[in-house]
C-alpha cells in the first residue's frame, strides 16, 4: 500500500495504521481526526464532503464531536468500515488524492493542531499483569521467597483507579503532596511525595455499554475493544508504601495518568499478534481463551531533565503480559459489573526479565539502591521536579511499521 501523503520509513502513522484522535484545528474548531504522517486529517469534513456516504449506519456525522465516544458506540461493523475507507482514501491515485479542494480544507500540519483526550473515559481499572513486575515489587515490599501471592496466577488482579485525572499527553503533572511515614519515624508526616515514578502501561478502550449482570466473554472481549493507547499510571511511591494496605493504591495514584492521544485500532495492530506466555497452572474456565491474544509491541521509556536531552531508561515490550485483554474484560464482567463507552483499562507496569526492561524507576533503581545514570551525567533515583517522562510504542514486522507516537509529561514542583 502506497499512500499519495509522503511520510518518514519510521513514522508511527503510516497507512497501516490510520488511528483515531481528537484535534483542535487552527484557533477552536475541534473535530475527531486521523494522521498519516505528520499530516492531521479533519475527519468531520472529510465526512461532509461525502467521502464516507457509502458507510452504512454511519448516518449522522459523528466526528463533529469533542470526543471518540459516539463514533466508538457504533461498533467495530462501522468503525473499521470507516478506517478502512479512510485508509483506501489515502491510497496513491484515490477519488481525495486528486480533490485540492478537499485535501486543503481537511489536512493539517502537526503544528496547526493540539491533540485533546480522545475519549470520555467514565472508568477506568488498572489491572496488574506482567509477572516480572508483579515478581519484583513483592520482592522489594513482601517477601522475596514469595514474591507472587497466591491468588496472582490464578486471576488478573486489578483495582478501580480515578477517572477525572486521566489526561492527555503534553499535560503538565504536579508533584502530589501526602502523608508518608520515614521508616525510622513512629509517626507520619505530611509533604511533597520524594519517590516520584511513572509505570510504563498500556491501556485499552471499550466501545460498548453492558448491563449490570451481563458478562464480556473471551471470545466476545475483542469485539467489545476498540483500540490501544500507551498509559504513564504516575505513582508515588512513598505515599503508596505507607497507605496501601489493606486496600490497595489510593492518593498514590490518583493524582493523574497521562495516556497517548492516537488510539490505535485492534484491527491495525493484527499483524503484529504473537501467543502469549504459557500459563501454569492452568486458569478457571472463563479466564481461558483461543488464538493469538497478546500484541508485539516495542515499548520506550526517556526520562529528559530541564533543558537537558533524554535519556532512554527503559526498553520493554507489550508481549511480555501474562494476563491479555480478553481475560481482563472476561474476569472484570464475570460477576455482572458493567461496562461502559470510554471505559479505560490499563495493563499495569509492563516490565521484561532485563533490568534494562523493567517499567517503572521504582524497579530500575531497585527502590532507589542504583541511581540510574543520564546522558548529562546527572544521577535520579525518582523523578525529579522539571523532569519530563515520554513513553514511545511501535510494532514492525516485515517492513510494516506503526505505532502510537508519544506520551510525555513534565512534573511541576508541589504548590
Ligand atoms: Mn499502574
Amino acid at each position: 500500500m502506497k499512500s499519495f501523503v509522503n511520510y518518514a520509513e519510521n513514522s508511527d502513522f503510516s497507512i497501516h495504521n490510520i488511528p483515531f484522535g481528537v484535534a483542535v484545528f487552527g484557533q477552536e474548531y475541534i473535530a475527531c481526526a486521523t494522521r498519516i504522517g505528520d499530516i492531521v486529517i479533519d475527519i468531520a469534513t472529510l465526512y461532509d464532503f461525502g467521502y464516507l456516504n457509502e458507510i452504512e449506519g454511519l448516518d449522522d456525522n459523528v466526528f463533529e464531536a469533542y470526543t471518540l465516544n459516539e463514533f466508538i458506540e457504533l461498533g467495530k461493523p462501522v468503525t473499521n468500515a470507516v478506517r478502512l475507507k479512510i485508509q483506501e482514501l489515502l491510497l496513491e491515485g484515490s477519488a481525495l488524492s486528486g480533490d485540492t479542494k478537499s485535501v486543503d480544507e481537511c489536512f493539517y500540519t502537526l503544528n496547526q493542531v493540539k491533540m485533546m483526550m480522545p475519549v470520555h473515559v467514565p472508568n477506568y481499572t488498572d489491572f496488574y499483569s506482567s509477572i516480572e513486575h508483579a515478581t519484583n515489587v513483592g520482592k522489594m515490599f513482601r517477601d522475596p521467597a514469595n514474591a507472587l501471592l497466591p491468588n496472582w496466577k490464578h486471576l488478573p488482579v486489578g483495582y478501580h483507579g480515578r477517572a477525572s485525572s486521566i489526561v492527555v499527553s503534553g499535560t503538565d503533572i504536579i508533584r502530589p503532596k501526602g502523608q508518608t511515614k520515614p521508616a525510622d519515624a513512629d509517626f507520619p508526616v505530611f509533604g511533597a511525595c520524594k519517590q516520584l515514578d511513572f509505570e510504563l502501561e498500556m491501556a485499552f478502550i471499550v466501545n460498548k455499554n453492558t448491563e449490570m449482570g451481563e458478562s464480556i466473554s473471551t471470545a466476545d472481549a475483542e469485539d467489545a475493544i476498540f483500540g490501544m493507547v500507551i498509559f504513564n499510571d504516575w505513582s508515588a511511591r512513598d505515599i503508596q508504601s505507607w497507605e496501601y494496605v489493606p486496600l490497595g493504591p489510593f492518593l498514590a495514584k490518583n493524582f493523574g495518568s497521562s495516556v497517548s492521544p492516537w488510539v490505535v485500532t485492534l484491527e491495525a495492530l493484527d499483524s503484529f499478534r504473537t501467543a502469549s506466555p504459557v500459563q501454569e497452572p492452568e486458569v478457571l474456565d472463563y479466564l481461558k481463551f483461543e488464538g493469538d491474544k497478546n500484541f508485539d509491541i516495542n515499548l520506550e521509556v526517556y526520562l529528559q531533565p530541564e533543558n537537558g536531552t533524554e535519556t532512554l531508561i527503559s526498553e520493554s515490550n507489550y508481549k511480555f503480559m501474562y494476563w491479555n485483554m480478553t481475560q481482563q474484560l472476561a474476569h472484570h464482567t464475570v460477576n455482572g459489573c458493567n461496562v461502559e463507552v470510554g471505559d479505560l483499562y490499563a495493563s499495569g507496569t509492563i516490565s521484561g526479565e532485563n533490568p534494562n526492561s523493567f517499567g517503572s524507576m521504582l524497579e530500575l533503581t531497585w527502590r532507589g539502591q542504583n541511581p540510574l545514570k543520564l546522558n548529562d551525567g546527572q544521577e535520579r533515583k525518582f523523578i525529579e521536579d522539571n523532569d519530563t517522562v515520554i513513553m514511545r510504542g511501535f510494532a514492525e514486522k516485515n517492513g510494516i511499521r506503526l505505532g502510537f507516537g508519544e506520551v510525555t509529561g513534565k512534573i511541576l514542583p508541589a504548590v
